[in-house]
């Protein structure tokens, strides 16, 4: 049998590691190479929840979504389940008029209409559901530990110039977040800021999300032993600074959201840079030197879609898809 092509992949996001992991697990040799390590990326600020939020195209976004739903509640049940801090919370999603029903709520466990003593004085309706939340703090590292596993180093070297990746490997997953705005000269591409802060050593009981300012831009999301807080939607603002009065902001409309955080205060700041664009950018280029697969522009939605995303990317790669690409190949 003819072995699987390798795969360079370019970023290492958590739609980067993904793909990285979803090749490996399917038998093909993979490189990675980042201009910035996990840590530093745009993924490791996200809050993060399992929600399709500030993203497109609709319709593809439908049939990547619940696919990354279902890996994670598979991971959330399976021992790995906290080295790779993948929890199933429920949730309260509040509105201050009539909620409109969300358009994945077949994918949502246990979904039904918040009652009426679940409401507070700003709401006069809520869902409450049961979702994936993934910790961060842990899940990249997680991530980068299953690659290591199975012989998948992260090189840091930015690519400059696709057709140069090409030389290096005739098959190239595009991974850059932000970075394909100068990559690829994609003008589509927009930073959109977000801020979210943590609270240590308090963790209520719900994930609470407010939809007051018609997006969920205010949200309490519980980590067992944290809680971060968020969140800001700032199309155009690149600055990664703390913004204090919006701390300020965020603080005063979470406590009140959430009145178990109490006066603990706040322990940590992360800000990012959402890589939006008008649809995701999933695509095939083929050049002279080989074949491009695009896998960028994640918007708000980077965690909840990774593997999703992942696993069309493994078809257009041609490789077999794997169920639990995470899953210890000694086991
Ligand atoms: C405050 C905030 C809260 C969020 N909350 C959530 C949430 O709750 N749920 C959710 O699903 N999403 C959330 N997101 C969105 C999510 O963080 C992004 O959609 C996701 O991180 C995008 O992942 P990515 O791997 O595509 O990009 P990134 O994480 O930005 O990674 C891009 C990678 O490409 C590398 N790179 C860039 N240019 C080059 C180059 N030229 N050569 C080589 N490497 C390069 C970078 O160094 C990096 O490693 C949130 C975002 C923010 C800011």
């Amino acid at each position: 049998m003819t072995p699987p092509s390798p795969l360079l992949v370019l970023g290492a996001g958590v739609s980067g590691l993904s793909c990285a992991l979803a090749a490996r697990a399917a038998g093909a040799t993979v490189r990675i190479w980042t201009r910035e390590a996990p840590a530093h990326t745009t993924s490791r600020v996200a809050a993060a929840l399992w929600f399709p939020f500030a993203v497109g195209p609709a319709q593809r976004v439908a049939s990547w979504a619940p696919t990354a739903h279902a890996c994670f509640c598979r991971l959330a049940a399976s021992p790995l389940a906290q080295a790779a801090g993948v929890n199933l919370r429920e949730t309260l999603e509040l509105f201050p008029g009539e909620a409109p029903e969300p358009r994945w709520r077949a994918t949502l466990e246990g979904f039904r209409a918040a009652r009426p003593d679940e409401l507070g004085p700003a709401h006069a309706s809520g869902w409450v559901y049961t979702t994936p939340v993934i910790d961060m703090r842990r899940y990249l590292d997680f991530l980068v530990a299953a690659l290591a596993e199975r012989g998948v180093e992260i090189e840091t070297r930015p690519c400059e110039d696709l057709d140069a990746a090409l030389e290096a490997c005739p098959t190239v997953v595009n991974c850059t977040g932000l970075g394909s705005r100068a990559l690829c000269g994609d003008d589509a591409l927009e930073a959109v800021r977000g801020q979210i802060h943590e609270i240590a050593g308090v963790s209520p009981a719900r994930v609470r999300l407010d939809e007051e300012r018609g997006q969920a831009v205010r949200y309490v999301v519980p980590l067992g032993d944290a809680t971060v807080i968020g969140g800001s939607v700032e199309p155009g603002i690149e600055s990664l600074d703390e913004d204090d009065e919006l701390r300020r902001a965020i603080e005063a409309d979470c406590r009140a959201l959430a009145p178990e955080l109490g006066e603990a205060p706040i322990t940590s700041t992360r800000v990012g840079l959402r890589p939006c664009r008008p649809a995701i950018r999933l695509e095939l280029e083929t050049r002279a030197r080989g074949r491009i697969i695009h896998n960028y522009g994640h918007g708000g939605a980077g965690v909840t879609l990774s593997w999703g995303c992942a696993r069309e990317v493994m078809e257009m790669a041609g490789l077999p898809l794997v169920d639990d690409p995470w899953a210890s190949p000694s086991t």
